[in-house]
């Protein structure tokens, strides 16, 4: 059976009305007959209808046994750290998500756990690091902003000799390009406030794990820690899956032609797209991904936060905003805006430099798109050409 026929039938008609859209479940509490028994519910932090059916959907895609949903990215990854003690340690990609870091960094060091990070586009670099402590192995691919890939099934194969588990943040990709599990991961994760909800209306996180044991252990932590997601977000968030396949196929589609004609354009420095064949790991993107996402950065020849800013703020289509992965296309220059906080000595060694641009490419047409880039771009000499004359005059 086909992907995108697959999700739309695995979702349940409802056996008490016929609804063919889940029903949204606003209720805190359920009724029971007598102590202890019940319909499967009993208190809504602990299992909601409207959540479940989210929750095996998110199973469903990513060819998993268990599913969980969250009330963001953070709090899904929260819930993966406390499988946690102190003294573990993680090995994780060193251009990882920053709230990721930040949560790393700031919350669980104090707890006693540590972290290595490796560039994980070469998997030797992970294996170098791993050791008898290392309990997780944190992969992100594509990466954000730089789209690093990493290579799951090889990393996997070393992470599980170790007796480390892999965990893979899949929100970039998307189960409708890129399935983990089937690669060897252990547990998926997902800011679903990008790609699956897809429609920059919601914030929320799901989680998916490879076996039973693992998820259980997960969904006893998601009761006992409280991050849910509310009924209404669930159901936002499996309406915006519904269609993923079908956006997932635009985004790509723009993504490529925008990344071709940034190749084509003189004030353009370097491009990361998975896609072109100049990329480091194309040849593993083009392997384990079915596709290679909506997500393109770029540099300029004239590298500085000036001439980037004079992009971001000149193209109409892309929107200035922080997030990616919606209808709309969206962009940001990390340097002052999600890397901010990053020292830049620091900032630049990983990749992001000043004139880098992240463009998330929406579902508009791609004729568009690449218009606006390249007046954007066009401005952008001409602006360079105005600020030399005023020198010269
Ligand atoms: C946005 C994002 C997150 C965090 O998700 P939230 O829903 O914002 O909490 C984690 N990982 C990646 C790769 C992201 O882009």
């Amino acid at each position: 059976m086909q992907e995108i026929t697959r999700i739309l039938h695995s979702l349940p008609i409802d056996p008490l009305t016929g609804a063919i859209s889940v029903p949204i479940y606003q209720t805190a509490t359920f009724v029971q007959e007598a102590p202890g028994e019940n319909k499967g519910f009993d208190y809504a932090r602990s299992n909601n209808p409207t959540r479940q059916v989210l929750e095996s959907l998110i199973a469903t895609l990513e060819h998993g046994r268990r599913g969980l949903a969250f009330a963001s990215g953070l709090a899904a990854i929260d819930c993966v750290l406390k499988l946690l003690e102190t003294g573990d340690e993680i090995v994780a990609v060193d251009d990882i998500y920053g709230g990721s870091f930040r949560l790393f960094t700031h919350v669980y060091e104090k707890f006693g756990v540590k972290v290595h990070y490796v560039d994980a586009s070469d998997p030797n670099e992970v294996l170098k690091v791993l050791s008898p402590k290392t309990r997780l192995v944190w992969l992100e691919t594509p990466t954000n902003p730089t789209l690093k890939i990493a290579d799951i099934e090889a990393i996997s194969r070393f992470a599980h000799a170790a007796g480390a588990l892999v965990v893979v943040d899949n929100t970039f990709a998307s189960p409708a390009l890129q399935r983990p599990l089937t690669l060897g991961a252990d547990i998926v994760l997902h800011s679903a406030t990008k790609y699956l909800a897809g429609h920059s209306d919601v914030i929320a996180g799901l989680l998916a794990t490879r076996d039973e044991v693992l998820g259980d252990r997960l969904k006893f932590f998601q009761n006992a820690c409280g991050g849910i997601l509310g009924p209404w977000d669930s159901w936002l968030t499996i309406r915006g899956i519904e269609t993923l396949p079908l956006r997932m196929e635009a985004h790509c589609r723009n993504a490529f032609a925008v990344a071709q004609a940034l190749t084509q354009h003189e004030a353009v420095a370097e491009v990361f797209y998975p896609g072109l064949p100049s990329h480091k790991n194309h040849v593993v993107a083009a392997r384990q991904q079915t596709g290679f996402g909506g997500v393109v950065s770029f540099t300029l020849k004239e590298d500085t936060t000036a001439a980037a800013l004079a992009f971001v703020t000149s193209t109409k289509l892309f929107k200035l905003a922080e997030s990616l992965g919606g209808v709309k296309s969206l962009l940001c220059h990390p340097a002052t805006m999600t890397h901010k906080s990053i020292p830049a000595e620091k900032r630049r060694a990983a990749g992001v430099k000043d004139s880098l641009i992240r463009l998330s490419c929406g579902i508009e047409g791609a004729a568009d798109l690449v218009e606006d880039v390249r007046f954007a771009l066009n401005a952008l000499g001409q602006l360079t050409v105005e600020a030399e004359q005023s020198l010269h005059h």
